[in-house]
């Protein structure tokens, strides 16, 4: 594979020559990088911070905190038997099912519709969360295998890297076996991602949109799509095996949240992933639920108005059209379901949401179930 389709850059059609000088410098900064960040301690890595593309080189280690609200000290917000995700991953172990889901507070990226907007701290104000040193992950990690988790599934955890591998290493320590999925928007610089080599069993990349100009106007990264896509790339060359042949199916699941009145963005996505992901899933997600008045999120670049409604029926059955026209058949698709609120979780109580698709285990309020 060359380097332009590594960076995921071909779907675009030829690239200038200005594009393609870029991209070979970032192929060489990989390597140094690479070089760099596995040879320095989890410490080291946070100051100055530059795990991911927001590059904001701040002291966290020091108590700083850049784009993503995070100082080193990792917080979670709540963990919980989650049974809203995708088939594949909710299991049904000890009767009750449910992926072990840890909400990291934080977050790279920051999109001006995030449902998870009080635990991002890109709704103002500080993310809600609880530090939680290694050894509480653990017990975080240990009481939802108790419960009866699938799985344990890290969602946003990418301005976390480091703190996050080291937990990972001591769950596997402590005879924990359930596998480790890594729930994130694919805003990771590849570099880091490195760090989760052999810690990870399935990935769960968001690609939101292919579109600079809507990443930017989204969520301040008008370099989302060539990062998304290297990221992504990334990750499902780390679950290949030695031959390098495709990974087995599901190890890698793109999610995709289709947007109202942007069905170019979602016609470009499924493109790319029809030619780039082979052995790879994906997931349709159309539960895209306008924030209530005064509830959005706002982004570090300024105003920015997310769309206004919900999915329309025939935005529904287009989108679905396409997957059979771009041959492809593997994958799931949410329903389209009457529009309500109840994909909106409130993070200020114990159990964020309803009580039909999560079971709370640990939360930042100090709950014990
Ligand atoms: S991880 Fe956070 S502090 Fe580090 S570069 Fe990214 S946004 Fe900035």
């Amino acid at each position: 594979m060359n380097p332009l389709e590594r960076a995921g850059f071909l779907f675009s059609g030829v690239p200038t020559p200005w594009q393609n000088a870029a991209i070979f410098f970032r192929e060489f900064n990989f390597y140094t990088d690479m070089i760099a960040i596995l040879s320095k301690s989890a410490e080291a890595l946070y100051s100055p911070c530059k795990l991911c593309h927001r590059l904001c080189a701040v002291n966290r280690a020091g108590g700083e905190s850049g784009y993503c609200g995070e100082s080193a000290e990792l917080r979670i917000a709540c963990a919980g038997l989650h049974r809203g995700e995708e088939p594949l991953l909710i299991g049904g172990h000890a009767g009750t099912g449910g992926s072990g889901a840890i909400f990291v507070s934080g977050c790279n990226l920051g999109c001006v519709f995030c449902q998870n907007r009080q635990i991002t701290g890109h709704g103002g104000g500080r993310a809600l969360g609880r530090a939680a040193a290694t050894d509480e992950f653990v017990r975080i990690c240990a009481a939802l295998k108790e419960r009866g988790a699938a799985n344990i599934n890290i969602v946003t955890g990418s301005h976390a890297i480091p703190a996050l591998a080291a937990g990972i290493r001591a769950v596997r320590a402590a005879g924990i076996d359930l596998p480790v999925l890594w729930n994130s928007s694919a805003y990771e610089d590849p570099c880091a991602l490195e760090m989760l080599r052999g810690l990870v069993d399935i990935f769960l990349p968001d690609l939101k949109t292919l579109d600079r100009s809507l990443s930017a106007r989204l969520f301040n990264a008008p370099d989302y799509p060539e990062a998304a896509a290297a990221a992504i790339t990334k990750m499902l060359g780390m679950v290949n095996d030695a031959a390098g042949v495709p990974p087995e199916a599901g190890r890698v699941m793109v999610r995709h949240l289709v947007l109202p009145g942007e069905l170019e963005s979602t016609r470009t996505v499924l493109r790319w992933f029809a030619g780039n992901c082979a052995g790879a899933l994906l997931s349709l997600m159309f539960q895209y639920t306008p924030l209530p008045r005064g509830k959005a999120a706002y982004t570090r670049a300024g105003e920015a108005s997310p769309p206004a409604r919900f999915i329309s029926e025939a935005e529904y059955h287009t989108v679905i059209g396409w997957l059979g026209e771009l041959g492809i058949e593997e994958g799931f698709a949410q329903e389209l379901t009457a529009p309500d609120n109840e994909w909106l979780p409130d993070f200020s109580c114990p159990n964020p949401f309803p009580r039909g698709i999560y079971t709370p285990v640990w939360s930042w309020l100090n709950y014990t179930p």
